[in-house]
């Protein structure tokens, strides 16, 4: 779209808003919800039918507490401000997005304001996203993460680099995507049910039952970037070609919360695709694939250059470790944006102050500061939880997997992966929204979420 079709573009998007909030909040629909609700067709609460009707009823409820107006401002500004804060990325000029920004948080307020909250506002954002999660239990658990995220992150930051993948190596991308469109395949990725293509952005996405598409993207100086890309979104499209098709379209055919989502993700490409197994069974194909680049680099060399623990400044090029600290910081700083208690304006500096207190480094302009995530300007705020939450929930299931299985190492040497992916099939994907996130998680590790497994998993790989 050209530059000045964006007005236009916002209105078009304001209507497209109204006319679904108008459907979707059709008396007619609580009128049916009504006539099943307190009937003995819902009695088990676990059963399709109740789960259907509790999450409609849900969605229902929340939409009707918008009024008309706010769902298409959201919408107009959503259009415009994204347009914005790609041109101020472009010139790294913060001052012209900063309106943009200022009224994106005062329409989430609004929001937040509408449909209401037990505890604090920003409970009634985050619900959008991990339904039934809290800011006071994340503020928890997000503590608590921090404090033993940041001595370890330290402790670290001294580790000698290894350099195999530097860039005087160069990895061909038509054999990198061979190599790893093969390696999502024997993890499960069904190919009748989906395709990979390249694009500027690695992500997954369903267009509906039986079509689950990966967008993957390499770089020549960087096989790890694109490989470990490629497993992550092949953990959230198992998650997609997992759902009971049968139930499709409705919440039981449907992912849980982006925190689940994101644990799928998380657990393929950490907990599989970095072991010491996995390379056993792949890096001797590896090595075929790249012979001048690998002939010379043995395997836990290999291993090494994959797991580098480096502060940097980019939250999508963080490492395992680091990750978690850049979420930390937005979940802050977009809550106190929302409460009013930090201006657009001051943004970049409280941005620069966190990342020097939690990362001991600061960014040298906004393009690589506050200006990095395309999120705020679409107006998704209380999302970024969820990429942290995705993390905690992965190690914790990768544990109960363990637990239920056997130690999955060798299992991956053999290149064996069925074992674990039926056993996410049967715990997590088949059930579509039938659990709220936190009561999925400790039904199936026995636990509520908490980080403790994940900090013992990085302190133990990372820490030796
Ligand atoms: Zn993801």
């Amino acid at each position: 779209m050209p530059r000045g079709g964006v007005t236009h573009r916002g209105e078009q998007m304001a209507l497209i808003a109204g006319l679904v909030h108008d459907r979707s909040t059709d008396p007619r629909i609580g009128e049916l919800l009504g006539n099943v609700e307190g009937t003995p067709l819902l009695s088990d609460g676990e059963s399709v039918e109740a789960v259907n009707v509790r999450e409609l009823r849900r969605d229902f409820d929340r939409e009707t507490r918008l009024p008309r107006r706010l769902v298409e401002e959201m919408a107009r500004v959503s259009a415009l401000s994204s347009q914005a804060w790609s041109e101020a990325r472009d010139h790294d000029d913060f001052k012209s997005f900063a309106p943009f920004l200022e009224q994106t948080f005062a329409l989430a307020r609004e929001k937040a304001d509408a449909i209401g909250y037990a505890g604090v506002r920003y409970d009634a954002l985050l619900d959008d996203y991990e339904p039934a999660m809290t800011t006071d239990r994340l503020s928890e658990l997000f503590a608590h993460l921090r404090t033993e995220l940041v001595p370890l992150v330290e402790s670290l930051r001294n580790q000698p680099r290894s350099d195999s993948n530097s860039p005087e190596r160069e990895f061909p991308v038509d054999r990198q995507r061979a190599f790893s469109e093969e390696v999502a395949a024997k993890l499960g990725f069904d190919r009748e049910c989906g395709r990979f293509d390249l694009g500027p952005h690695p992500f997954c996405s369903m267009i509906g039952t039986g079509d689950v598409r990966i967008a993957a993207r390499y770089q020549p100086a960087s096989f790890t970037n694109g490989f470990l890309g490629v497993l992550h979104e092949t953990g959230h499209a198992l998650y997609e070609q997992g759902l009971d098709a049968a139930h499709y379209g409705t919440p039981m055919g449907d992912a849980v919360s982006l925190g689940i989502h994101e644990s799928q993700s998380r657990l393929w490409e950490n907990y599989v695709g970095r072991s010491r197994g996995f390379w056993l069974h792949f890096y001797p194909q590896l090595q075929k694939a790249f012979e001048e680049q690998l002939r010379d680099v043995p395997l836990d060399a290999f291993r090494a250059t994959m797991n580098v623990v480096t502060p940097g400044l980019i939250r999508v090029e963080a490492d395992e470790v680091t990750y978690n600290l850049h979420v930390v910081i937005r979940f802050e700083l977009e809550r106190a944006l929302l409460d009013g208690d930090l201006r657009a304006d001051d943004l970049p500096s409280a941005w620069a102050e966190r990342y020097r207190n939690y990362l001991g480094i600061a960014p040298e302009n906004d393009r690589v500061g506050c200006l990095q995530d395309i999120h705020w300007s679409e107006g998704l705020i209380g999302y970024f939880p969820t990429y942290t939450l995705g993390n905690v929930y992965s190690a914790q299931l990768f544990d109960a997997a363990e637990r239920a299985i056997g130690p999955l190492e060798d299992a991956f040497a053999a290149g064996e992966f069925r074992t674990l992916r039926e056993w996410l099939g049967e715990n997590i994907h088949r059930h579509g929204k039938r659990y709220v996130a936190a009561d999925l998680v400790e039904k199936v590790t026995g636990n509520p979420p908490n980080p403790s497994a994940l900090i013992a998993s990085l302190s133990q790989r990372y820490g030796g």
